[in-house]
């Protein structure tokens, strides 16, 4: 099969600190570049290979809505602390604004509207019936309590007020949030709609445990489709996953099960990180065993199947595939040069730089981009969302057959795409979401 090479746009117009951070991306999240801009740069190279009506164009450059709210929290030793949250309503047309709720120390309105962007593309693409939005809040959670936690995400929802509801904008889990935090945000919700409504709304929120309304499945839904996505490309390439080694930076709800499903396959978990180091094995990392010691300790630090190793010793491991499921840009050019791999697949949103992008795809490193690769969260969202506009719980199995019918095709449509219009595979995911989106827009106009 034939796999296009990128020549991705001129790094002319890029402002400094980005370039230099591109080349050093051990940095906390604010160096690195504005986020944002750099989503717009890979957005726009997809809107000029469609040859997109500018009036379209403009309306997608920026989200519909930016929401900021302050609001107290009481702490533990009874004092107030005044907490900033964000949620960014990027697009609805194809349907209500949809994506996680983040709680980092680090979290910026810039990263929330292009993570909204992202979510935009990425239910168009699949044809979802979703548009995009994200949020969050800024603060790290790691040092709060639990008690603490439930009032911050109870207080938060009620700041959000009427910004959010189950056929308007519907949260769900992302970065340092959990199934948990949905329960207490979609019963927050409840008590705020009133008696009458309650059982009316639990769908303003995806994500949340089984016993509260939550789906089968959802938990695992989007290291599951990133597995699809693994699985097709090995077909693709008539490539053994049975024995391959697989490297993955971070261990949370997408690494964890990307894990465990890929050994499940036969692949051979030997590098991993996450915030607080990285570990490595060439015998292999047993991702169950490491699941239950990240559960106890917080970190895969500390791990005793496994060498404590650096970052860069990280990024120079000899595997076959690499799974980035933390944080955005944390791919740079030096990160590009040093993997010796044969296939990045993007779990984390956005962790590839423009320019590492283009020096990976000159190695002959395939990449299948995030919209297209983690999208089973939100495909096991939307169906959680059904079941609850229904009043039924699905079963598992139909539930992964939904979704993993869903992954194959999108994989399948992506990969047409690229080879008709000779393009990456980046390019070609956004470029069909949003031609769906244009098709809506040019049906509908605007409106008044
Ligand atoms: P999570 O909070 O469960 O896990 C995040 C992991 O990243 C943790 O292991 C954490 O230690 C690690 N990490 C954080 N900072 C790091 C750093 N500086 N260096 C190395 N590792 C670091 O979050 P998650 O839900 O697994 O999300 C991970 C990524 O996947 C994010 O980009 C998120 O937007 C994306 N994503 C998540 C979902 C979902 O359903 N949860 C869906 C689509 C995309």
């Amino acid at each position: 099969m034939i796999w296009y090479a990128l020549s991705l746009m001129s790094t002319a117009t890029v402002p400094p600190p980005f370039a230099q951070a591109a080349t050093k991306l051990d940095v906390s999240l604010k160096d690195r570049g504005n986020l944002f801009e750099i989503a717009s740069r890979q957005i726009e190279r997809a809107m000029k290979l469609i040859n997109i009506d500018p009036d379209i164009a403009q309306i997608l450059g920026q989200p519909k809505n930016e929401l900021i709210v302050n609001f107290p929290v009481r702490r533990d030793n009874g004092k107030i602390e005044m907490l900033k949250g964000y949620r960014v309503q990027h697009n609805n047309i194809l349907g209500p604004y949809k994506g996680g709720m983040r709680y980092h120390h680090e979290a910026n309105l810039d990263e929330m509207k292009a993570l909204a962007s992202w979510m935009t593309y990425k239910s168009a693409l699949h044809e979802i019936p979703f548009g995009g939005g994200k949020g969050g809040v800024k603060f790290d959670p790691r040092q709060y309590s639990r008690a603490e936690l439930e009032r911050i995400t109870r207080r938060f929802t009620a700041a959000l007020g009427s910004n959010i509801g189950p056929d308007f904008d519907i949260p769900a889990p992302d970065v340092n949030t959990n199934s948990q935090t949905m329960v207490w945000m979609m019963d927050t919700y409840m008590n705020i709609v009133g008696a009458m409504d309650r059982n009316t709304v639990r769908g303003v929120v995806t994500g949340k445990s089984v016993s509260a309304g939550g789906s089968h499945g959802r938990a695992e839904a989007t290291g599951q489709g990133v597995v699809h996505c693994i699985t097709e490309w090995a077909k693709d390439r008539n490539f053994n996953l049975d024995g391959c080694h697989v490297i993955i930076q971070g261990f949370g709800n997408v690494g964890s099960y990307a894990a465990r499903l890929l050994s499940q396959k036969g692949a051979v978990v030997i590098g991993v990180g996450d915030v607080g180091g990285y570990i490595a094995n060439t015998e292999g990392i047993n991702a169950h065993k490491l699941g239950e010691h990240v559960h106890r300790t917080g970190s895969v630090s500390g791990y005793k199947g496994a060498s404590k190793i650096t970052r860069e010793e990280f990024f120079g491991l000899d595997a076959h595939i690499f799974v980035p499921a933390a944080l955005e840009l944390e791919i740079g050019v030096a990160e590009a040069k040093a993997l010796k791999v044969k296939m990045v697949v993007e779990g984390a949103n956005g962790p590839t730089y423009p320019e590492a992008e283009e020096v990976l795809i000159d190695r002959g490193i395939d990449l299948i981009p995030d919209i297209l690769c983690n999208s089973g969260g939100v495909i096991v969202s939307y169906y959680e969302w059904l079941q609850n506009k229904r009043a039924e719980q699905w079963e598992l199995a139909d539930v992964l057959g939904r979704l993993e019918r869903r992954m194959k095709q999108t994989y399948a449509n992506v990969r047409q795409y690229a080879i008709a219009q000779k393009t990456d595979w980046r390019t070609a995911s956004y470029a069909i979401g949003l031609e769906r989106l244009q098709h809506c827009y040019k049906e509908r106009g605007i409106f008044p």
